[in-house]
């Protein structure tokens, strides 16, 4: 990978300016019983209250608005059962674009729901037995359909970045910035956005306990793989960073670190009741992570990207009451 081909900060400016009047500009809340409780100023930039639930939206947004007019009569393909397939059928919708989504057989019905509700054409494969990046591929060149995958992209990473420019937009500098961390998109877009607007500010990557392939790959500066995680934070629960993220995290973010389902679960509880917040579990990695920090963030300027609200309600009653 050379530098010319990873995405810049100019290119999240540019996504900014494709998004604006699209995508919500997500309020930064603050509590006081926070800031009290970690000693800090803390700033949480709400993802969770953008279009369809999650940042997501932003890079799919942005990757599809740039495609040609023959791109864009052809059509999008995407594989994910999660908050990306929603993100690309909405925003194809929104553009005009034709949509496929490749998901699971057993992907949960309100997803399946969803992804249809934005006009997405959802096609089933068996986990088990099946490829999924080999169906999307198949598809995408058997009827000239453009793949944009959920995060090794470079104008998904520009689009993802404009969360974390807005948040710094609003609140100035920052001394610590804590980013929820899958595959990488969301963290390698922050990390552009905060070395351009807050360069002294610390960027921490988060992932699940169970899943720290990101904080293997950055220590062993080369990308690991895992096999699938079991945990809660069903958003971060990829196996590999991409390249391009994984380029632009060894270079511009400072540390990974981990967060159990058990502290997810508590920061859920919180923010629902304290805060009035529903976040999904993937979305609290952040805030977990600062609570867990807490002794080096006293008196310091503190950002966390609350990342996404998609969780069903039964499922949010029953991790919380469990
Ligand atoms: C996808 C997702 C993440 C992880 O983002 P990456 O770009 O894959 O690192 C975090 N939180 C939520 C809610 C997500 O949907």
């Amino acid at each position: 990978m050379t530098a010319t081909e990873l995405p810049t900060y100019a290119d999240v400016t540019a996504a900014a300016q494709r998004l604006a009047g699209h995508a919500h500009r997500t309020p930064v809340i603050t509590s006081r019983t926070v800031d009290e409780d970690l000693g800090a100023q803390v700033f949480f930039k709400c993802e969770n209250l953008q279009r369809m639930g999650a940042f997501k939206f932003r890079g799919a947004f942005n990757a599809l608005s740039r495609f040609t007019p023959e791109q864009r009569a052809a059509g999008v393909v995407a594989f994910s059962s999660g908050n990306h397939a929603q993100a690309v059928a909405l925003s194809a919708r929104l553009l005009g674009i034709p949509a496929t989504i490749v998901m699971p057989k057993d992907a949960p019905a309100a997803k399946v729901a969803a992804t249809q509700g934005y006009g997405g054409q959802v096609v089933f494969y068996d986990r088990y037995t099946e490829d999924r990046e080999q169906i999307g591929r198949d598809l995408a060149q058997r009827h000239g359909l453009t793949l944009i995958p959920p995060y090794d992209h470079p104008d998904v990473i520009a689009g993802q970045g404009t969360a974390v420019k807005e948040l710094l937009e609003e609140t100035g500098p920052l001394d610590a910035l804590f980013v929820p961390l899958g595959g990488g998109g969301l963290l390698s877009g922050s990390a552009l956005a905060a070395r351009a607007l807050a360069p002294d500010c610390k960027v921490y990557g988060v992932e699940p306990e169970a899943g720290n392939d990101g904080q293997q790959s950055l220590r062993r500066g080369e990308i690991v793989r895992i096999d699938t995680p079991k945990t809660i934070a069903d958003g971060a629960q990829t196996q590999y960073l991409g390249q391009h993220t994984f380029a632009i995290i060894r270079r511009d973010v400072d540390d990974i670190l981990t967060a159990s389902d058990a502290e997810l679960v508590e920061c859920m509880g919180f923010m629902a009741s304290r805060m009035k917040l529903v976040v999904e579990p993937t979305g609290c990695l952040g805030y977990a992570a600062a609570r867990a920090q807490r002794e080096s963030l006293r008196g310091l300027r503190v950002g966390i990207v609350v990342s996404g609200g998609n969780v069903d309600l039964p499922r949010f009653c029953e991790l919380l009451g469990g």
